[in-house]
C-alpha cells in the first residue's frame, strides 16, 4: 500500500497487520474492520438568499462491542464517506486505548462552514441533527465537536434532539456549553491529555523540558491549546506555529497567546511581527524536541519522513502519519505518540462529561484534570511497556491492545443469534 491510499484502506491494514499479529482469524479481522451502521443522509436548507441547497451528511458506527458509539462531528468541504468510516474506526480504538465504556463513531457534512452565515450553519446543523436522530441518543451514540464543530454547533444538536423527544436530554452530545450540562475543562482537554503524554515521553527519552523546543502545526482549539499548554505547564519553548495558511517561526521562542490574538484580529497567523514566514512542508522538518501534528490526515508520509527533525512526534490530528512514515520514524528512533492515544484526553472529558449529564451532578476543573491525568498517564505507561515488550512502535503497541480489548468483548458477548 502506498502513501497515497485513503484513510479508511489505511485504518484497515493497520488492523489487519495487528489482526495477524494478534493471531485472530480473518473472520474476525474483517468484523473489527467493517463498520456496523453507515448513515448517508441528503437535506435541504434555506440559505439566507433563499435558495434551497442540498448538503450530505454522514454518521458512522464502528463498533459498540464495549459501550455507546462516541466521536465527533467534521465540517469540511473535502468530507467523505471513506474519511468518515476511518475516523469512526479510530475512535474504537482510542476509547479502548484509555479504558473508555464506548464504541466508535464519527459524523461529518460536506460543506465550507467559513462561508456561511451563523444562520445557515444553525439552520445546516438543525437538519443534520434530525436527520441522525434515529440513530444518536444518550445510550446510542453520543456526538462530539471535531473539525469546525464548537460548543454551540453542540447546543443546536443538544436542542434539536430534545424538541423532538419533548424534554431536555444534554447527554445527547459532548463538548456542549457550561451552562448546557458541559463539562469544566472539556474545551483544552485533547491539548491537556497531549500535554501529559509528551510530559510522560520526554521523562522515557530523559529529555530535559528547560532546553527542549515544540513546533505545533494547525492553530486550531488542539494546535492553539496544545502550543499554550506545552509552554505554560511544561516549559517547552514554542518556535513555531502554522494554520492552513502557513507557518511562523521564531527561534527566540513564540508566545502562543499573544499569536492567537493576532488570528483572531487577522484571520490567520501568518504576518505575526517578528516571527519568518516558513511553509508548512518546511514546519513539519524543523529540528525540534516535539513536534505536534494538530491540522489534517496524511502529512508525514514516505515523502518527508526521512526528514522529521523532532526526537517526539506527538499526534493532535487523527491520522497525520502514514503506515510507510510510521516504519521510517521508528528506524530513525523517533518516538511517536499515536493519535488513538496522544489526542485521547478529548473524548476522556467527553466522557466525564456524559457521565455528569447521566447523573446532574458536576465537577471542579481540579477533579477534572486529576481524573484526566490518572487515566492518561496510566494509558502511556501501558503501551510504552507493551511497545518495550514486545519491540515494536507506539502504534502498533496502542493497536495490539486497543484491538485486543474490542475482540475480548465480542467473544465474551459472543455472535448472535
Ligand atoms: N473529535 C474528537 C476526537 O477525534 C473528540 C470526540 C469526542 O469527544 O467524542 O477524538
Amino acid at each position: 500500500m502506498g502513501d497515497q491510499a485513503g484513510p479508511y484502506q489505511v485504518a484497515i491494514s493497520q488492523v489487519q497487520r495487528v489482526g495477524e499479529l494478534l493471531g485472530l482469524d480473518q473472520g474476525m479481522i474483517d468484523l473489527m474492520t467493517r463498520p456496523k451502521r453507515e448513515f448517508t443522509v441528503n437535506f435541504p436548507v434555506t440559505m439566507d438568499d433563499g435558495t434551497i441547497k442540498v448538503f450530505t451528511g454522514f454518521r458512522v458506527q464502528h463498533n459498540f462491542a464495549r459501550g455507546p458509539c462516541k466521536g465527533g462531528v467534521r465540517y469540511h468541504p473535502a468530507v467523505t464517506l471513506d474519511e468518515v468510516r476511518a475516523l469512526a474506526m479510530w475512535m474504537t480504538w482510542k476509547c479502548a486505548t484509555v479504558g473508555l465504556p464506548y464504541g466508535g463513531s464519527k459524523g461529518g457534512v460536506i460543506c465550507d462552514p467559513k462561508k456561511m452565515s451563523r444562520g445557515e450553519l444553525e439552520r445546516m446543523t438543525r437538519r443534520y441533527a434530525s436527520e441522525i436522530m434515529p440513530i444518536i441518543g444518550p445510550h446510542v451514540d453520543i456526538p462530539a465537536p471535531d473539525m469546525y464543530t464548537d460548543s454551540q454547533v453542540m447546543a443546536w444538536i443538544m436542542d434539536t434532539y430534545s424538541m423532538n423527544v419533548g424534554y431536555s436530554v444534554p447527554g445527547v452530545v459532548t463538548g456542549k456549553p457550561l451552562s448546557l450540562g458541559g463539562s469544566e475543562g472539556r474545551e483544552e482537554a485533547t491539548s491537556r491529555g497531549l500535554t501529559y503524554c509528551v510530559r510522560e515521553a520526554m521523562a522515557m527519552a530523559g529529555l530535559r523540558s528547560s532546553e527542549a523546543t515544540a513546533v505545533v502545526q494547525g492553530f486550531g482549539n488542539v494546535g492553539w491549546n496544545a502550543a499554550r499548554l506545552l509552554r505554560d505547564e511544561l516549559g517547552l519553548k514554542i518556535v513555531a506555529l502554522s494554520d492552513s495558511s502557513g507557518g511562523i517561526y521564531d527561534p527566540a521562542g513564540l508566545d502562543p497567546v499573544s499569536v492567537h490574538e493576532h488570528k483572531r484580529l487577522t484571520g490567520s497567523v501568518m504576518g505575526y511581527p517578528g516571527a519568518t514566514s516558513i511553509t508548512n512542508d518546511e514546519l513539519l522538518e524543523l529540528d525540534c524536541t516535539v513536534l505536534v501534528p494538530a491540522a489534517l490526515e496524511n502529512v508525514i508520509t514516505s515523502a518527508n519522513a526521512d526528514r522529521i527533525g523532532a526526537r517526539i512526534v506527538a499526534e493532535g490530528a487523527n491520522g497525520p502519519t502514514t503506515p510507510e512514515a510510521d516504519q521510517i520514524l521508528y528506524e530513525k528512533g523517533i518516538l511517536l505518540i499515536p493519535d488513538i492515544l496522544c489526542n485521547a484526553g478529548g473524548v476522556t472529558v467527553s466522557y466525564f462529561e456524559w457521565v455528569q449529564d447521566l447523573q446532574f451532578l458536576f465537577w471542579s476543573n481540579a477533579e477534572i484534570k486529576n481524573r484526566l491525568n490518572d487515566i492518561m498517564t496510566y494509558a502511556f505507561a501501558r503501551v510504552y511497556a507493551t511497545a518495550g515488550a514486545r519491540e515494536v512502535d507506539m502504534r502498533t503497541a496502542a493497536y495490539l491492545l486497543a484491538v485486543g480489548e474490542v475482540v475480548q468483548a465480542t467473544k465474551l458477548r459472543g455472535i448472535y443469534p
